[in-house]
This record gives C-alpha cells, structure tokens and sequence, in this order.
C-alpha cells in the first residue's frame, strides 16, 4: 500500500514538473528579437485625406448587379490614376473582366515566383432612410463624406478594403517614386465586386493561371493588428492562414394545404421547424485544429500563468481548453463547419394551411469538410421525403486549404510584422468570412490575408456595420509598412 502511494506521488511529481518545465519552455519560445526596421516619412494627414477622397466615390456593389453605378467605377479609377501616377507609370495595367484591375510591376528575375496583393474597389450599402440618400441613422458622420474627426477618417469602406487598398497605392507609388526595381515581380490585383460575387478576383485568378503564373504568395485582407482580441493582453497580429467555405441550402417542405380547422398530421411549418430543428442537434465535428493550436501556442506568452500552463500542456489539459473554446461563438466559428439558418419563409393567412414552408441555412465550411459531405450530412439527419433539399443561386465555395505556418512566406510576413510592430505577436488564424482570396486557391495554397493596420477588435462590428472608421496614425503607419513589405517582396 505504502508503495503505491509513493509511486503516485513520485508520478504526480513528475507529472507537475513536465508541465511546469513546459510552460517555462513556451514562454521562451517567443521573445521577438527582430531588428526595428526603418519607416519612410509619412504624412498622415495627407493619407487621410487621400482615403477620405477614395471613400467619397459610393463604389457600392448591390446583390442585383443592374443596381450598382457601375460608371462610377470608371470614374474611379481615373481618380486612382491621378492620385498614384508614380505606381501607375511602373506597372502595366489591365481590365482584365468589366471593372477588374490588374497592375503588374515587372521584376527583373524571372526565376522568382511573383506576389499578388489583393484588394477590392467596391463596399456593402449603408442604409438611408430617404429617397435622396441623405440620411443615415445611427451614423455619426454619413457613411460616403469621408469626414475626418477626432483622429479618425469614418465612412463606409475605410476599413473594408477602401483602407487596405489606398494604403497599398499609398506605400506602391512612394516605392515607385524613389526608383525601385523589383527583383521579384508583385502583382496588384483590384476586384471590383468582392462583397456580391468576386468575379473580378475569379477572373483574374483564371488569367494568371492561363499564363502559367504561380505566385510565392497572395496577400488580402481579413487579418490585421487587433488589441483586445480573445482577452489576449496587448497587440496581436491575426495573420489568416485559412478561410472558411461557403454553403445556402434551401429547405422546402411540402404538405397539403387547406383550412386550418381540418389540419393533416404533416404540415408544412411542422415539417420543416422539425427539420431546422434536427439539424441544430446534430452539429458538425467542432475541435481544435493545427491552426487554432498555433495560434494558441503563439499568444500564450502574453496569457495569465494559469491560461499558460495550459496551453503548454495540451498533452494534459487539451480537452479543458477546447470545452473553453468551444463556449466562445468566434472560436467555435474558427473550429468547425457553423450551422445558421437565415430566413424562414411560409404561410399567408392565419387560418389557411400552407403547401409550402422555405428555410435557407447558411453553412461556413471548415477545412475538413467539403460541400459535398456537408450537404450528405444535412440530408442524412433532415432524413424526411416532404422537404427537399437545394443549393442556393449564390454558388458555395469550398473551405480553402491551410498555407503555410511557421514556413515559406509566413516567415517573411511575421518578420515585417516583428519589424514594425514590436509590441505586437503574430499569430496564425482561420478567417471565418470570405475574402476574393479564396478564388486563388487554385493558383498556390499559400495566401495569408493581413493588412498592417492596427485596430481594437470591439472595431470589427463597424465592418458592414455602423460608423465604420479607420484611425488617422494607424493608417499613415500602414502606408509606411506596405512601403517595406512591397521593398522586401520585390527586393528578394
Ligand atoms: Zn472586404
């Protein structure tokens, strides 16, 4: 008896000193050594000024393609043109499909796979209240003035991807005005209807592959530096190294209609409430994925001890933390495919039955399942010959494979971001929207989508959403760091 109690305690022991020694060892493990590198001058001002002119073109993209102003699309360009003449004179420019712009700036070595920075021209409506569009409730400044106000330049767009975008032309056009020549090639590709449909990316994603190009890398939006994100302390750069697909499937039940005082035993609303019903009872695989891990072990540094030595020691606490992560709707969102049924559509008059009760459930895939199985498993559980099952007009789109971590053009990208924010720690991350990269998955499985600026992750719900803004230093510093992340992609 005495035997085995000293053999528990000699392995409980061990057992807290293996952890220990792990969390010491994780700790160590990112200390950011890297050498600050040298910014140009910016003035930031200036910048502001330039992304509060881009926001006054409403280059806004509508689900009904005969909606958007289109022309103005046009006069945009021109606008981009003429603000970014040094850029424009180096590279040779495109329409490669209606308003989609590729800009390609030469390199001098042609044995150096290119890169493609990706951004889109277009932005989601704002909502006025008025016929003249003038009135826009809950917005502090209106969403298409540009105002700049309190260190800030708001409207629709600064951050998506107006603010990814000029800052991009920003830093190029300086790049080009000091007669930089790239040994690399770098290749700017500007959709113009990212946030209806993406064919413009889509096209051009199809061009380079016609002309035999695989890119190093594509870099897009979708990750950028956040502070406050995850109860994470200080400043962590969300670098997205994998993006959710994308699924609608339309249920339709069907039964017999008529009176409501003689209702059959299978009614349409019936049918279909316990089909959306089933499906939310039987969810899909959720758990923590090679990137979730890493972005665990990377940001653990930063964590409270406690959080520490768990991460340390996913060998011994790995269930406890996934159950933790699972609680939380971004992280959940990260680790499996989402089940979210969207609009409910039946029924005309109180006492009439109806024939037919609609639902569409919005899917975002993760990386281990595929349309296919998705759809499988819907049926499979729905299991009822009264609803049929159908895709959406609006095509899916496959989860997109994992880039790299830790390898090949993270490593570049973590070291401009070491460089320039010292304060900040990179981080792998799964986007759980959809960004115009993910057309370029049949072009490399290398796409990283990050923009340098910094923003308070309580900034994202501005996305789409109200008083959208983006900070006046954060943006000039932005500029400054495309400057160097272009200077380094083309200098390779
Ligand atoms: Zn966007």
């Amino acid at each position: 008896m005495k035997k085995i109690l000293l053999g528990l305690i000699g392995l409980i022991i061990i057992v807290v000193g293996i952890v220990l020694v792990r969390t010491a060892l994780l700790g160590k493990q990112v200390t950011n050594n890297a050498p600050l590198a040298k910014l140009i001058e910016v003035d930031a001002s200036l910048t502001a000024r330039h992304l509060s002119e881009a926001v006054q073109f409403k280059t806004v993209t509508m689900q009904n393609r005969t909606d958007t102003d289109w022309p103005l699309f046009l006069e945009f360009q021109t606008w981009l043109k003429t603000t970014y003449p040094n850029f424009y004179g180096v590279v040779s420019s495109e329409q490669v499909v209606e308003y989609a712009q590729m800009n390609v700036w030469q390199g001098s070595d042609a044995s150096l796979a290119p890169i493609v920075f990706l951004a889109h021209q277009d932005v989601v409506p704002a909502k006025a209240t008025d016929a003249a569009q003038t009135l826009y409730p809950g917005w502090d400044y209106p969403p298409f003035d540009g105002t700049i106000a309190g260190g800030f330049i708001y409207g629709r767009g600064t951050i998506d991807d107006k603010g990814s975008l000029i800052a991009l032309l920003e830093g190029a056009d300086r790049l080009a005005a000091s007669g930089f020549k790239p040994k690399r090639t770098l290749i700017f590709a500007f959709g113009h209807d990212e946030e209806v449909a993406g064919s413009g990316a889509d096209a051009i994603s199809k061009l380079l592959e016609k002309r035999g190009i695989k890119p190093y890398a594509v870099i897009d939006e979708g990750g950028a530096i956040l502070t406050g994100m995850a109860g994470i302390p200080g400043q962590v750069a969300s670098i997205g190294v994998a993006e959710k697909g994308y699924l609608t499937l339309i249920l339709t039940a069907k039964a017999r209609g008529g009176h409501s005082s003689t209702p059959p035993d299978y009614t349409a609303i019936g049918g279909l409430a316990q089909a959306i019903t089933k499906l939310e009872a039987s969810p899909f695989k959720n758990g923590r994925d090679e990137v979730m891990t890493k972005m665990l072990e990377a940001t653990a540094p930063r964590m409270p001890f406690k959080r520490r030595v768990a991460i340390a020691n996913l060998w011994l606490f790995g269930p406890i933390v996934d159950s933790e992560l699972r609680g939380v709707d971004i992280t959940r969102a990260m680790m499996g495919t989402s089940i979210a049924p969207t609009i409910i559509d039946a029924g005309f008059k109180e006492n009439a039955l109806p024939r037919e009760a609609v639902a569409y459930v919005n899917f975002r895939l993760h990386s281990r399942d595929s349309i296919k199985n998705v759809t499988e498993h819907v049926r499979h559980v729905i299991d009822d010959e009264n609803i049929e099952i159908s895709m959406s007009d609006n095509i899916g789109s496959e989860p997109s494979p994992v880039s790299q971590i830790d390898s090949g053009p993270y490593l570049w990208l973590k070291d401009v971001v070491n460089g320039t924010f010292p304060d900040a720690v990179a981080a792998p991350n799964t986007v759980v929207g959809g960004t115009d990269s993910r057309y370029f998955a049949r072009n490399t499985d290398d796409i990283y989508r990050f923009a340098p600026y910094v923003f308070d992750a309580s900034d994202i719900a501005r996305i789409h959403g109200l008083n959208e803004r983006m900070n006046v230093e954060a943006f000039a510093k932005a500029v400054q760091v495309y400057y160097l992340m272009l200077e380094k992609a083309g200098g390779e």
